[in-house]
């Protein structure tokens, strides 16, 4: 329907009376004109509806001096309309505020938008409408708006905050808002002015306010991390790369992390020697780009908090650099927050301005304000005349604009304010179960703040259009969330969380700047692709999650949650997926060892231990190989017997590498990885006898080995584990050695294969059922397989040392894990047990991969250390990780749960 047709369908509010609309919008900036474009297309009758007097959003409020974005600006524009993107040029790389509104302005006429947009109108508050079902808007003139959908693009950054400090008013000289600031010119030439808050908008002002005014006091509370801008012309390496294909470089940018398309990296901070760190770091402090900066220098800086330090005190070391008095430098050094986990800043000489003679800095921490008067400042140590005083104090982030309209009452009469007590809860970020036909553009659970937000607005109007689109044409009329879809939407986000450093830093990505503001991390940090690609599988899913209606009767709801998974394990599962191996049981033993030693030897061996040992050791038949991982801390320490998994058949002692130096590091415990030998070549018992026979020649080398005399623990994994627990059996039954506890971490434990994870997981995570089989067949008769040295489960169970037994949701081999465990407590030893949820077979031993396994393998070396007599170990970059409590014997010990 061509657009004029569409705006002549829209019935234009007289006054007094009720504008009917398909879809109302709120909002004009990025989003809301987007959602216009889109919505007049498919044939909604639509009004937008927009407080300010023209387009714009952030881009019309926010006029400071400075004021640019921070996303280089071939990237953050739309990309829907490739003749827009040729229409438009850039001219530089980080566009100033009145570029990007031309922009947005531009846009809005190319499309015809205005006509469809009332201005100067605010939304005041929603009420849904169950009869007609429809939402009825009421606005600051008392007029309303009567609509089927209710879009709400608010933005995230467009409620400012209100400055915290008594006596704004008594002050008798100008006060200007950054997010607020006047169209006139501002002079503040020869003037004393303070900026107060040193975010993103104050430290792009700061420099510009300081070349103009007569002194300009800075009050900080809390430093941020800036790095240089660079700005310039767009860089034309990035411009060519844009231009050689504009499709696949878009397409990249919604598939990656950011919504920039930059590759993913995979190297990690201590495969780097200091030298190459440094030439990485100072490649991107020259180029000046914060998508490249937390992105490119090594993967682990936004994830780990070792691999995060080395960073942060690189950039620590430049604001040294710069700033010539060290206590000034000193008080803009941020400590409090990893880098990224706070927004950095891009700036234009911010930190040298604190060089120029008019310029002072105060730090609020040591000198609080304490109040403003009618000529200045006053802190604790000084008073600042003042002529000008400038708030850069931010934004009640992500929520403020949604609950400025209030109330919002959906289904029942439920207000959002209620519901939203102890912080947002929605599905997917878009929408709220109790609200039908209420849908937010980047609202709280979307990447939204952590991405080009140019890239997520397209892509949830997109999302969301075309679900309009498709239940118009399904017969639907009404949608709305489920509450089992969005409670699993608020576990993604916890877990997303816990993957990434954010939960580390109070900032207003988790509601910390705005008192009383519940807490928690409100945009989603798992990344724009995954995210994408969460939303597709939504609608590929026939809708999972909600529920919808239509006349007559018309109902369909399918419930559930959507990402189950750990968001690292979706991430490393996915990629496994797309490689489309063939199943490993088709190479053959040696084909697939070969398969395996090659998939090893491109991963990164782990970080870095004492030291590491490789040795023979002597068993009945023959000689083993074992590799030897010690702490770097002083000895002797104890020693824990270590076998690697590979169904029998495959892996040797170096294949766990990577696990076996994370335990080791994390338990400060040595670990001999042993080399025992594999089927076919060797079947059942030799693994056994092996695993039994390496054990006894630990035990009484330990001494030599530099470890602790005395017992030994036993640990493995998968049909290592097996071989750990079969070890522990045979050294009860055999006179020694003494073993004081058993770490089982996805162990084999008996030959019955009906139990439900078998069946729930027996193809797509990595480990088949089909597999299993295969190594089975190779190692053990089945006659013998009901032999306790093979089953376990099936041998005699009292006396063993203790256990802790890991196992993953979504692994084959979950139930006998779980069934051995009870089994063993049953039985008088004392077992904990951790149950992984969200997790896959190979999730503990992915060192380098599967971050969320973090937790596992601290509470695993706790473990460790308990059967050893020792103290939990600590760590700092643990926080987070770290268990509340020691786990009690027999209760089940999963952080996740
Ligand atoms: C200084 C600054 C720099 C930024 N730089 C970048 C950047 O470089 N890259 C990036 O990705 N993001 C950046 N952002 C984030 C920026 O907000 C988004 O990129 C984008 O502009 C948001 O568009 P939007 O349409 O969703 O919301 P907004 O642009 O915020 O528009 C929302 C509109 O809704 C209106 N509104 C709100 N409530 C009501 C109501 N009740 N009734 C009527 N109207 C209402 C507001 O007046 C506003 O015009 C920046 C933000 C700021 C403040």
């Amino acid at each position: 329907m061509p657009d004029a047709m569409v705006a002549a369908r829209v019935s234009e509010a007289a006054s007094g009376t009720t504008q009917q609309v398909d879809v109302a919008v709120v909002g004009a900036g990025f989003a809301g004109l987007y959602l216009l474009h889109r919505l007049r297309k498919a044939g909604f009758t639509t009004a937008v509806l927009e407080e300010a007097d023209d387009v714009g959003g952030t881009w019309y409020w926010n006029r400071y001096p400075g004021a640019r974005c921070d996303i280089q600006t071939i990237d953050y524009s739309y990309t829907f309309d490739p003749e827009l993107e040729s229409a438009w040029k850039w001219s530089e790389k980080y566009a100033t505020q009145p570029e990007i509104l031309r922009y947005l302005g531009f846009v809005a006429d190319r499309y015809d938008l205005r006509p469809d947009i009332r201005f100067r109108t605010r939304i005041t508050a929603a009420t849904w409408d169950q009869a007609v079902e429809r939402w009825l808007l009421t606005t600051n003139s008392g007029a309303t708006v009567s609509c089927r959908y209710y879009i709400m693009a608010t933005g995230c950054l467009s409620s400012p905050k209100p400055p915290e400090i008594d006596g704004v008013k008594d002050f008798k000289g100008e006060i200007y808002f950054t997010s607020r600031w006047p169209r006139e010119e501002v002079k503040l030439a020869g003037k004393r002015v303070a900026v107060i808050g040193t975010g993103s908008s104050g430290i792009q002002a700061i420099p510009l306010i300081a070349e103009q005014a007569a002194h300009l006091t800075v009050f900080q509370r809390t430093p941020s991390f800036a790095i240089p801008a660079q700005n310039g012309p767009p860089p034309a390496d990035r411009v060519a790369l844009l231009k050689s294909d504009r499709a696949s470089y878009r397409a990249q940018a919604r598939d990656s992390l950011a919504g920039v398309p930059w590759p993913l990296s995979t190297v990690v901070s201590w495969q780097l020697s200091d030298a190459e760190r440094r030439e990485r770091f100072e490649t991107a402090w020259a180029a000046g780009d914060l998508i490249y900066i937390l992105t490119q220098l090594w993967a682990d800086q936004g994830v780990d908090f070792e691999g995060n330090a080395v960073l942060a005190d690189l950039v620590r070391e430049k604001i040294r650099e710069i700033v010539k008095n060290p206590e000034t430098a000193a008080a803009l050094t941020p400590h409090d927050h990893p880098f990224g986990a706070k927004r950095p800043c891009l700036d234009t000489n911010y930190y040298a301005t604190y060089n120029r003679p008019n310029v002072t800095l105060v730090n609020l921490r040591q000198e609080p304000i304490k109040s403003i008067t009618a000529s200045g400042i006053k802190t604790d140590k000084r008073t600042a005349d003042l002529d000008v005083i400038v708030f850069a104090t931010g934004f009640d982030a992500m929520t403020g604009a949604i609950r400025a309209v209030h109330p919002i009452t959906g289904r029942g009469g439920k207000s959002l304010s209620d519901v939203w007590t102890h912080g947002p809860q929605t599905y997917l970020g878009l929408t709220v179960a109790g609200f039908p036909n209420l849908f937010m553009i980047t609202g709280p659970g979307s990447p939204s703040v952590l991405s080009n937000m140019a890239v997520s607005i397209e892509q949830h109007v997109d999302w969301v259009v075309d679900r309009l689109i498709a239940m118009r044409e399904a017969g639907f009329t009404t949608i709305e969330a489920t509450e089992t879809a969005q409670a699993g939407w608020a576990q993604h986000m916890a877990d997303c969380s816990t993957l990434t450093l954010h939960r580390l830093a109070n900032t207003w990505y988790t509601g910390a700047n705005v008192p009383g503001k519940a807490q928690g991390v409100m945009p989603y940090p798992g990344g724009v692709g995954p995210y994408r690609s969460i939303c597709n599988e939504v609608v590929s899913h026939n809708m999972l999650g909600f529920r919808l209606t239509g006349p007559n009767g018309a109902e369909q709801c399918n419930d559930g949650q959507i990402v189950r998974l750990q968001p690292d394990v979706r991430l490393v599962l996915n990629m496994l997926a797309d490689m489309k191996l063939p199943p490993l049981e088709c190479f053959g033993a040696q084909g697939a060892r070969d398969f395996l030693a090659a998939f090893n030897a491109a991963r990164p061996a782990g970080r870095p231990v004492g030291d590491v040992v490789d040795g023979t050791l002597t068993v009945t038949g023959g000689s083993l190989p074992y590799r030897l991982y010690r702490p770097a801390t002083p000895g002797p320490h104890p020693i824990v017997v270590y076998f690697h998994g590979g169904g029998w058949v495959l892996g040797d002692q170096v294949s766990d590498e990577p696990f076996c130096r994370d335990m080791c590091r994390r338990s400060g415990m040595i670990f001999v990885s042993v080399g025992y030998r594999h089927a076919p070549e060797h079947r059942f018992p030799t693994a056994a006898e092996d695993g039994y026979a390496a054990t006894r020649w630990i035990a009484e080398h330990a001494a030599d080995l530099g470890g602790k005399p005395g017992p030994v623990m036993v640990a493995g994994w998968s049909a290592g584990a097996n071989v750990a627990a079969v070890t522990c059996q045979l050294a009860r039954d055999r006179g020694g050695p003494q073993i004081s506890g058993q770490l089982l971490v996805c162990p084999v434990t008996d030959c019955t294969f009906d139990r439900p994870s078998y069946n729930d997981n027996a193809t797509g995570y990595f480990l088949t059922r089909s597999l299993m089989f295969w190594f089975w067949d190779l190692y053990c008769s089945p006659a013998d397989r009901t032999d306790p040295r093979v089953s376990p489960l099936r041998g005699k169970l009292q006396g063993l040392p203790p256990a802790f037994v890991t196992t993953c949701e979504f692994d084959p081999l979950r139930d006998e894990g779980v069934a051995y465990a009870e089994a063993m407590s049953a039985a008088g030893v004392p077992v904990e047990q951790l149950k992984a949820r969200g997790h896959f077979h190979t999730s503990m031993t992915m060192v380098d991969v599967v971050i969320t396994g973090v937790s596992g393998r601290v509470q695993m070396a706790d473990a460790l250390r308990r059967f050893a007599g020792l103290p939990p170990a600590w760590r700092e970059g643990d926080v987070g990780f770290r268990p509340s409590q020691v786990v009690a014997p027999h209760e089940i010990a999963s952080a996740a749960e």
